[in-house]
């Protein structure tokens, strides 16, 4: 059958009717070896689901088993996914399945989607009122300005976003949802004041998220502003500017009179260009929620900001698991429209119930399909959410290609702590596996800590350092790990520990074999023998035995004696009759069921 893309970017069959399954979604990537769990939250399924479709294809699977890549690629199909690549595009140990591969011909240029950041007080809110006011885009001009959390401007023929809500909190809450919003961030600092903890903190996670720095130099036209003390403090966070040889633009700027915005916009247009951000608009559209309020007549108001695709009246969509058909759209001069393209914040009536910041939006084909998914997300979110990684697992994350950095996060109780533990966590890096420290700073454990920790797969240490009431029951809720020490020698110890796979591996207990008592005879004064038949997998000679009688557990144990006829045997398998003995139980009856369990090795 020849599908073609029709005008709303739906693939269309060759009568012209919609493919239904053909939904587009974003392309898998898939590590080289997965757990089944894993695997059906990435697929949108469930557990039971892929587990079943192994099974048609002849594999037993239990739901923390790890599967690898060409056991994958043969179940995918039957999920609607096919393999797009292996290995090359996206490193090794990774192959990506995809629904439907994004025609690299539709792509078209797309405005920048820029985060303003910085420390309290170094002019963040008045920088984003100053380019709001002087560059508004020419078409809208007239309409009254509408605080919607997002507002494009224009510079020179050229238009950018800028998201409304400064701070890195915000942007690294949108992070850990999943949601990569930012295209650019600017990191505002005054020159009266420099480089501050909350302007390093900000850097961190700007680099935790790769996304490319723009420096502005603010509050420049007051007398002690000292641009060339700031210039050094970036270089000592390894933002070299441009003057000095490196690649980090720094914009001299007063937010207050207007000076060097223009610049600004400029340089931000040409990081733009760098960065060639791309989207098609012919796709349906697909996004992210920046915020959403709840207005007596009106319903929910949601601004969402297309990154992808088309956004229209009459769309259905999900948004994380609710649901929604787009009513009326406005622009943030509250101007109503009936269609907004990619990097454009739109406010949206119709969605039903309250979404938050981050939620990741999708227009689907029709309103059945967009039941159908919000059906399936709620049913996923019954299933136990993958948590973060603990530094007991963190080997076997390395192992398999999952993590080849163990992400660390360390807060200090005195800024002092900071650089000792810094360079002792250097020297524990091996070609394997090495340390990646995040974020690296004095003070309490607080939630923005928590909030990056979730967004960069960290695991958080305390250094004398304890968390705040409110960032650990945050923590505890998004499967965080906390680890606490006040001697620098526990610490490095548990972090080489973790990167060297020495930690005391995690072992779970599987049931191998099950099999019922149809006879019992006496051998000895008191030794009794177990004449029993398999009912399914296999009973073995180094099996733990669990005895049951009416469900109830009546004794765990060792085999002393394991017999096939009049055989020792180490096994005996499915559908045959055994005798055994066990250590220290001799009240067999007729009819116990006998259950064979084994340890096995997780991590
Ligand atoms: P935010 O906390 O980073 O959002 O900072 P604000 O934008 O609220 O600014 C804090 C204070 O600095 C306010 O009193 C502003 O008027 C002032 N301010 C901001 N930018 C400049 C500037 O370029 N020059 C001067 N002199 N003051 C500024």
């Amino acid at each position: 059958m020849t599908n073609k893309i029709d005008d709303r970017g739906r693939q269309v069959g060759g009568d012209g009717a919609e493919v239904e399954e053909e939904y587009e979604i974003e392309p898998l990537e898939v590590p080289a070896a997965i757990s089944v769990h894993d695997l059906a939250e990435l697929m949108m399924t469930t557990p039971v689901e892929v587990i079943k479709e192994f099974m048609r294809n002849g594999h037993m699977f239990a739901i923390n088993d790890v599967v690898e890549h060409d056991i994958v690629t043969k179940i995918a199909p039957a999920f609607g996914f096919e393999v797009l690549s292996l290995e090359d595009e996206t490193g090794p140990g990774s192959i990506v399945l995809s629904m439907e591969k994004e025609d690299p011909s539709q792509l078209e240029t797309r405005p920048p989607v820029v985060t303003i950041l910085g420390h309290v007080d170094h002019g963040k809110t008045t920088l984003l009122d100053t380019i709001r006011k002087s560059n508004v885009v020419s078409s809208e001009a007239g309409g009254i300005t509408q605080h919607i959390g997002a507002y494009q401007v224009e510079t020179n023929g050229n238009v950018i976003t800028f998201l409304d809500t400064p701070g890195h909190a915000a942007f690294t809450a949108m992070r850990a949802r999943g949601a990569q919003v930012t295209d650019i961030a600017v990191i505002v600092v005054a020159a009266d004041d420099g480089i501050m903890p909350q302007t390093e903190e900000a850097i961190n996670h700007v680099k935790a998220a790769g996304v490319p720095i723009v420096v502005a130099i603010n509050k420049i036209d007051r007398p002690d502003a000292d641009p060339e003390r700031v210039k050094r403090q970036l270089a000592e966070h390894d933002l070299l500017i441009e003057e000095w040889g490196g690649d980090v633009i720094a914009a001299p700027v007063s937010a207050l009179t207007g000076d060097g915005v223009p610049e600004l916009l400029e340089n931000l247009i040409i990081v733009a260009e760098i960065g060639e951000f791309k989207a098609n608009p012919n796709a349906l559209a697909r996004g992210v929620v920046v915020e959403a309020r709840r207005d007596k007549s009106r319903g929910t108001e949601t601004t969402v900001l297309v990154q992808n695709g088309t956004l229209r009246i009459g769309d259905n969509l999900v948004v994380g698991a609710l649901r929604g058909r787009i009513r009326a759209m406005f622009t943030d001069r509250g101007e109503p429209i009936d269609s907004a393209g990619p990097s454009q914040p739109v406010e949206v009536l119709g969605v039903n119930g309250l979404p938050e910041a981050g939620d990741i939006f999708e227009v689907t084909a029709d309103e059945k399909e967009a039941r159908q998914i919000v059906e399936m997300r709620q049913r996923q979110a019954d299933i136990q959410r993958s948590s973060g990684p603990t530094l007991d697992d963190v080997h076997t994350r390395i192992e398999s290609g999952e993590v080849k950095a163990l992400n660390l996060i360390v807060k200090t109780d005195v800024q002092g702590s900071v650089e000792a533990i810094k360079s002792a966590l250097n020297t524990l890096n091996t070609d394997r596996a090495r340390v990646n420290l995040v974020h690296a700073a004095s003070g309490s454990i607080t939630e923005s800590d928590i909030l990056l920790a979730v967004a960069s797969k960290a695991i958080v240490i305390g250094f004398n350092s304890v968390p705040e009431q409110a960032a650990q029951a945050f923590a505890n809720q998004e499967g965080v790990e906390i680890r606490n020490y006040s001697i620098i020698y526990n610490l490095l110890d548990d972090v080489e520990l973790a990167l060297s796979g020495i930690l005391e591996p995690v072992y779970r207990d599987v049931i191998e074999g099950q099999a019922t008592v149809r006879a019992v005879f006496r051998t000895g004064r008191r030794q009794e023998v177990a004449g029993f038949y398999v009912n399914e997998g296999r009973i073995a000679r180094d099996s733990t035995v669990h005895v049951m009688r009416g469900g109830e557990e009546l004794h765990v144990g060792a085999i002393t004696s394991l017999k096939h006829f009049k055989d020792d045997v180490r096994e005996v398998g499915t559908g045959l009759e055994g005798g055994l003995m066990l250590d220290g139980f001799n009240s067999f009856e007729e009819g116990d069921v006998i259950e064979a369990h084994r340890t096995e090795r997780v991590s």
